[in-house]
């Protein structure tokens, strides 16, 4: 499975074609970079390191050391013909301040994570603000929530660089039907993230509780090890209040038809977003998004004039919201919502910020 980050990455390198790419494992990226004329080398020693997971505690990798000291070698290595090193992953960023400062090349994070105590352990968050502060020449981060969390953690303010994520998605003037979809007919929304606690669908399938004759989606599989909160999510849909309301469809290329399908789009994080492509892409296509007001979902949404926002863990104010929506649609808001996304979300505003920031690192200080 291709993650958000690595789908803003993806977008990120199309105007750098004969750039190199390193990469722990293979995978689906792989092919993926190389579509985009990238050069792209997988880690001799990289076996096992897309298994540690970026919230561990440190000493879980402990067993990979060698492997860890090997694929730095090589980094700093394959560094040495490049300009800039790009880090795009918490584990990518770690190895590549060790190899930037090997090389002596320079080293831009782009940090896809919002840094606190929700999301890391305290010697995690130390190590990378320790690295970020010493050895980094740019941080990017895609919001100033995410700015303000990496500041707030003891981040230099002076590193940091907001390059909101772009993306590109249009509405197909021939969506496939709800039937084709294999979707039911009647009020139904959707959630369209990985099944992880902190994404909140047991909080929107709580807020179904309270809406008798709606029906929800939930789009998306568990990375990492999350397996069990999908056991606890199917087995909260399997009470009898439910009775066949929650459609588990696993994880899905077709985003954008899915999003079309339903009435509206819910985007119920308990913790803050670093960003939330899923509400640009709910706005691109035209569906009402709510989203909790932590994080990123403030900025996107324009304090809900393109979207509506409710308290994080509040299944009531989800269910009166999602009522409100479902009887009462409002295009105008739509409308204004989808310019937003197209205009300040736009994959091409994206490259020629990110663009501008490589170059800027490129030049020798
Ligand atoms: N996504 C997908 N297939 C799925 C579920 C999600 O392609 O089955 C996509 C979704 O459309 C979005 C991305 O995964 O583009 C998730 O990005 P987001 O910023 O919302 O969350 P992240 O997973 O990066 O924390």
């Amino acid at each position: 499975m291709i993650s958000g980050a690595e789908l803003i990455l993806l977008d990120a390198v199309i105007p750098w074609p004969g750039a190199g790419a390193f990469l722990f494992e293979p995978g689906p990226l792989q092919a993926a970079l190389a579509a985009r004329r990238l050069e792209v080398t997988v880690a001799r020693w990289g076996a096992g390191m897309s298994g540690v997971r970026r919230d561990s505690n440190l000493l879980a990798a402990a067993p990979l050391l060698g492997r860890l000291v090997g694929v730095t070698a090589e980094l700093a290595r394959r560094a040495a013909r490049y300009d800039v090193l790009y880090a795009n992953s918490q584990k990518a960023f770690v190895l590549a301040a060790l190899a930037a400062r090997w090389s002596g090349r320079a080293l831009i994070w782009h940090l896809h994570d919002i840094i606190d105590s929700a999301h890391f352990g305290a010697a995690q968050r130390r190590l990378q603000i320790g690295l970020a502060n010493r050895w980094t020449t740019r941080v990017v981060v895609p919001s100033s929530a995410a700015a303000r969390a990496f500041i707030a953690a003891g981040g230099r303010p002076e590193l940091v660089q907001v390059v909101a994520n772009g993306l590109e998605m249009s509405p197909s003037p021939s969506p496939p039907s709800r039937a084709a979809l294999g979707l039911p007919e009647g009020p139904l929304f959707g959630v369209f993230s990985r099944l992880a606690p902190w994404k909140g669908q047991h909080v929107a399938l709580e807020a179904l509780a309270d809406l008798p004759g709606a029906q929800c989606v939930i789009v998306g599989s568990a990375l990492f090890d999350e397996g069990a909160y999908e056991a606890q999510l199917r087995a909260q849909a399997a009470q009898p209040a439910f009775a066949g309301r929650v459609h588990f469809l696993g994880q899905r290329a077709d985003i954008g038809a899915l999003m079309q399908a339903v009435d509206v789009v819910v985007h119920p994080s308990i913790h803050p977003e670093p960003f939330g492509r899923t509400l640009v892409e709910a706005m691109r296509v035209g569906r009402p998004v709510i989203a909790t007001d932590t994080g990123a979902a403030a900025e996107i949404l324009e304090g809900g004039r393109a979207g509506s926002l409710v308290p994080p863990s509040d299944a009531l104010a989800l269910a009166t919201t999602l009522r409100h929506l479902l009887q009462h649609p409002d295009p105008a808001k739509l409308a204004y919502a989808e310019a937003r996304a197209r205009s300040v979300y736009g994959a091409a505003a994206m490259q020629a910020a990110l663009s501008a920031v490589i170059r800027q690192a490129a030049q020798p200080a």
